[in-house]
């Protein structure tokens, strides 16, 4: 009863939200996959559907000696439970969350899914981080080794585990940040006393320099990073990947279906079969963690890893975006246009909410990545004219004060 007069409300309030001044663009975003929201007679037949057990091919994540198979699951914007239980039916064992991930619920979604198994049958990675400057790439000095400790004990709780399998430092740009005394000494302690197996960094952005940061380190164990098609520096993603294979680091693959649209109306989708099966044709890449939020995206998964060729169709597609002059969702958070940009602004983070808002239709991710942002309510409108050059061809602006609505929406609204 509770769950469903829950339902309600927030259902009453996304309707609400079409009334909103200026938001006349997101009823589409609003209004998420019905497949995500399905009731129980239909979740379970969805389970039938997909959750048969699948023959995953395996690859070892580097000196982990973790076995884990090729395809693994980043819950970001996972709120459906019977899509995680269904993949883990399916045969996928490895489960990627964050402390910062739904504020917290999507940890407690996957404590829930796990009590009671076996716990050895499921790997968990979660991330912290602390805050950061968006100039420098390092983070600032309320970045403690208490505040990360402190951060990582209610990760635990929340998961309702003694230890979790990989422990990484969050959104890593800068090699000086990879080996960040005050959370390296705490990552290191917490190895030792158990509560983490493995310690790592994720990336995605400056990703070539912060692997080979995380090689020398020698120090960590798995490096997460973001790796795709759309990656106009794929050259240095593969010889870094490599580096880091040979010296034994774990590679997690994300962000590989590089914001699952081709425009921002949704109506030229990314191949995602073609996109996973580019990425995991690297053998550097040793488990992939495209997310997933309904059934069809992890049954398109699964469809994926059975075969890695790409067939000549599945080649065209994915160069569609070029063929019809889309630039695609996906930012590569190279950070070039931060110093551009006469007012500092956190560019990458921004566009990385554009992303979540159409790409992902996840308003909670975009509002929740733009909280880190010290952001004017009409950032740009003073600016008569950009003099941001990005590489990709975005338009910087457009894009910013298009996904800076969302600053308008409360965010019970999109939880
Ligand atoms: S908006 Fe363009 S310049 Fe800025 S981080 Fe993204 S890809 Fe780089
Ligand atoms: S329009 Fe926006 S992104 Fe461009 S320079 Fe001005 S404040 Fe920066």
């Amino acid at each position: 009863m509770r769950k469903k007069s829950t339902e309600g409300r927030r259902s009453f309030l996304k309707k609400g939200a079409f009334g909103l001044a200026g938001l006349a663009v997101l009823p589409s975003v609003l209004t998420r996959d019905s497949r995500a929201q399905t009731g129980e007679a239909s979740a379970v037949t969805d389970t039938t559907r997909v959750a048969k057990k699948h023959a995953l091919m395996t690859r070892t994540l580097g000196r982990t000696g973790l076995t884990l198979p090729i395809l693994s699951i980043g819950a970001m914007t996972t709120d459906n439970p019977e899509v995680l239980k269904a993949a883990l039916e399916a045969g996928i064992v490895h489960i990627d969350t964050a402390h910062a991930y739904q504020r917290g619920r999507n940890e407690e979604m996957i404590g829930e899914i796990v009590k009671g198994r076996p716990r050895d049958s499921f790997v968990i990675a979660t991330k912290v981080s602390g805050p950061g400057d968006s100039r420098t790439g390092m983070f600032t000095k309320d970045a403690t080794s208490e505040m990360f400790a402190e951060r990582f004990e209610t990760s635990l709780k929340r998961l309702g585990l003694d230890y979790v399998d990989i422990l990484y430092i969050h959104d890593v740009v800068r090699k000086e940040a990879v080996t960040y005394e005050p959370f390296l000494s705490v990552l290191e302690k917490l190895k030792k006393e158990g509560k983490t197996r493995f310690i790592g960094v994720t990336t995605h952005g400056n990703e070539p320099e912060v692997i080979r940061a995380a090689v020398e380190s020698k120090v960590h164990d798995v490096v997460l990073t973001a790796y795709n098609f759309r990656q106009p520096h794929i050259k240095e993603m593969d010889e870094a990947m490599a580096a880091a294979a040979k010296a034994g680091v774990g590679i997690v693959a994300m962000k590989t279906q590089a914001g699952i649209y081709w425009d921002r109306e949704r109506k030229n989708p990314i191949n995602m079969k073609a996109a996973l099966k580019w990425v995991l044709r690297n053998e550097n890449v040793h488990t992939a963690i495209p997310g997933m939020t309904t059934f069809d995206q992890l049954e398109t998964n699964l469809s994926a890893v059975e075969e890695f060729s790409l067939t000549p169709e599945e080649k065209e597609d994915l160069k569609l975006g070029q063929r019809m002059g889309m630039l695609g969702l996906y930012c590569r958070q190279c950070g070039t246009c931060v110093s551009q940009c006469g007012r500092n602004l956190e560019i990458p983070t921004l566009m990385r909410s554009y992303m979540y808002v159409y790409g992902y239709r996840n308003l909670a991710a975009a509002k929740d990545a733009m909280e880190t942002v010290a952001l004017s309510r009409v950032p740009c409108d003073s600016c008569s004219t950009c003099s941001v050059n990005c590489p990709m061809g975005f338009d910087v602006k457009g894009r910013i004060q298009d996904v800076a609505r969302i600053q308008n929406i409360p965010y019970d609204f999109v939880a």
